[in-house]
């Protein structure tokens, strides 16, 4: 910082919070508008801070002219960034602090200046997160990322605060860039200084890894569950004989008797348990998942092309599967991606039990407890790598078990659930318009929940006009209600009335001008997520 406008502004570098605090009220004089304590930061002469005016959020520069000039003059220093800042846009005024004619910027919270930002200001760009406890948290909504900082911080988890899959921006009619972007700006306005993580979840093709590279993902999630064999787990043994001569053996690299002597001896993990694949087991792990592991290949070799060098991190899901990934399995699947060269971070397994969205583990839990310490116990001896647990949202009752179990093994996903709690907050807000959005959700539920592992019966769901205004607030809990509104999602955000967008204006608009009430909604709700796997 230079010394003259730490001077004009009273501050000395770095910012403390102490500085912070008292130079909030002259910044907000200088912008005319709301300051966000948190998001107040100066680098390279240059402070930055979020500013907003009624519904009006605007990223905010403040520098002295004269003193950038100066700067620019001198060779410059390593990692110093040349002055003024051109690569934000905005609208330039002029103000007067501490006797000096400062320069004011305020701009959109658009693409440039979220690049520009991270350019800037390194912490607002994601980073690997290496192999340590993760929390993914997607927002559909793009707004709910500081409900998810405040949720995690002091937690010790590596949070993930973009994370979306393909098909779920295109139900939402976001773009991989905007989903960057909300991330960005949020982890700017709270001030979240660690690094954060962002997810490109279950891509399919070549396609959406270009588009997720492109907006600058550090993490790849590669849903191979479309070339899962789900036939093999009940096919006969003269079927399974046939399917596996059939394999792509090429693309595998492999040949069906190598394959086989490479199984001979049994692989004993580091919980004394000895996983054996005989015959019929190995035939049926490899029929079933033998093509979703040269896809995964390929599209692992592609995307470490398209990076070029640049760090990444890789997760491999087969959570949608129809049948859950046995221990034999998991093991076939991680030796198989080790043999193909692909590096891995985090394996996303198809669990025992239901995972249906937005709700409670569905199982028994002992079963669940010993099949997750074996698939950890596969993790601990293949990796170290992380058990994903996605569809996470709400599996209350299997957190504390997960925690105790993986230590750092452990990468839990949400997205659906920060959706509800937004709508939790609309109820809160406006029943009106809650009314009507439960009531298209139940007329839309048949046709959505196709795509969607979910059981809500219709029947069970509560007619809108028949709650009253508290009830409003708590039906979000009741199962059937909380499943319909869930994957209604996206035509909820798509539906249109008019030619106009019937309920998403009014959805964004009202979370907006009720931040408060939605951050708190929505931070209380990703707090129980979260404190389990607390360190
Ligand atoms: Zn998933």
């Amino acid at each position: 910082m230079p010394s003259s406008l730490l001077q004009a502004t009273g501050l000395t570098a770095p910012l403390t919070e102490d500085a912070v605090r008292r130079i909030v009220p002259e910044l907000a004089r200088a912008s005319e508008r709301e300051v966000y304590p948190r998001s107040v930061v100066a680098s390279n002469g240059v402070i930055y801070f979020l500013g907003r005016r009624m519904l009006d959020k605007r990223l905010c520069l403040l520098w002295d002219e004269s003193d950038l000039v100066a700067r620019a003059s001198r060779p410059s220093r390593a990692g110093e960034t040349p002055a003024p800042p051109t690569d934000f846009c905005g609208e330039r005024s002029h103000v007067q602090i501490g006797g000096l004619r400062l320069v004011i910027q305020a701009g959109y919270l658009d693409h440039q200046n979220a690049a520009a930002l991270r350019r800037h200001l390194p912490f607002t760009a994601p980073q690997t997160l290496g192999v340590q406890a993760a929390f993914g948290a997607g927002d559909r909504l793009g707004l709910a990322t500081p409900a998810h900082v405040r949720a995690v911080r002091g937690t010790g988890l590596r949070p993930v605060f973009a994370q979306q899959s393909i098909r779920e921006m295109t139900r939402t009619g976001r773009t991989p860039d905007e989903v960057m972007d909300t991330a960005t700006f949020g982890v700017f306005q709270e001030g979240w200084r660690d690094p954060f993580g962002a997810d490109a979840d279950h891509l399919k093709t070549a396609q959406d890894i270009d588009a997720t590279v492109a907006a600058g993902f550090t993490m790849f999630t590669i849903d191979p569950g479309d070339h899962v064999d789900n036939e093999a787990e009940t096919a006969s043994a003269d079927t399974l004989r046939e399917k596996f001569g059939a394999l792509p053996w090429s693309e595998l690299e492999t040949g069906a008797d190598s394959l086989t002597r490479a199984y001979a001896d049994p692989v004993r993990l580091p919980s004394d348990a000895v996983v054996t694949l005989d015959e019929g087991v190995l035939l049926r792990a490899a029929v079933k998942y033998g093509r979703a592991l040269a896809h995964t290949a390929a599209m692992y070799r592609h995307l470490s092309g398209r990076m070029g060098g640049r760090p990444f991190e890789f997760e491999m899901s087969v959570d949608e599967t129809a049948t859950p990934t046995s221990v034999a399995e998991h093991v076939f699947v991680v030796r198989e991606l080790q043999r193909l060269g692909v590096k891995w971070v985090s394996l996303a397994p198809r669990f025992v039990g239901e995972f249906e969205k937005g709700v409670d583990y569905i199982g028994d839990l002992g079963a669940f407890e010993s099949s997750f310490a074996q698939h950890v116990a596969v993790a601990q001896h293949f990796g170290p790598y992380k058990i994903s647990i996605h569809s996470g949202s709400d599996k209350f009752s299997i957190y504390p078990i997960a925690a105790r179990l993986s230590g750092d093994l452990v990468h839990l996903k949400t997205a659906g659930t920060s959706y509800l709690e937004a709508v939790r907050a609309i109820a809160k807000i406006d029943a009106v318009l809650f009314r009507e959005i439960l009531a298209f959700a139940i007329e839309r539920y048949p046709v959505d929940r196709a795509s969607y592992h979910v059981s809500a019966d219709l029947a069970k769901v509560p007619a809108p006009d028949s709650l009253s205004e508290d009830q409003l607030v708590t039906i979000l809990d009741q199962f059937d209600t909380r499943e319909a509104l869930h994957v209604t999602f996206g035509s909820v955000l798509t539906a249109e009335a008019g030619g106009k967008p019937r309920f998403r204006d009014r959805l964004m608009k009202t979370l907006q001008e009720h931040e408060g009430i939605h951050y708190e909604t929505v931070r209380a709700h990703i707090e129980r997520h979260v404190r389990p796997f607390a360190r």
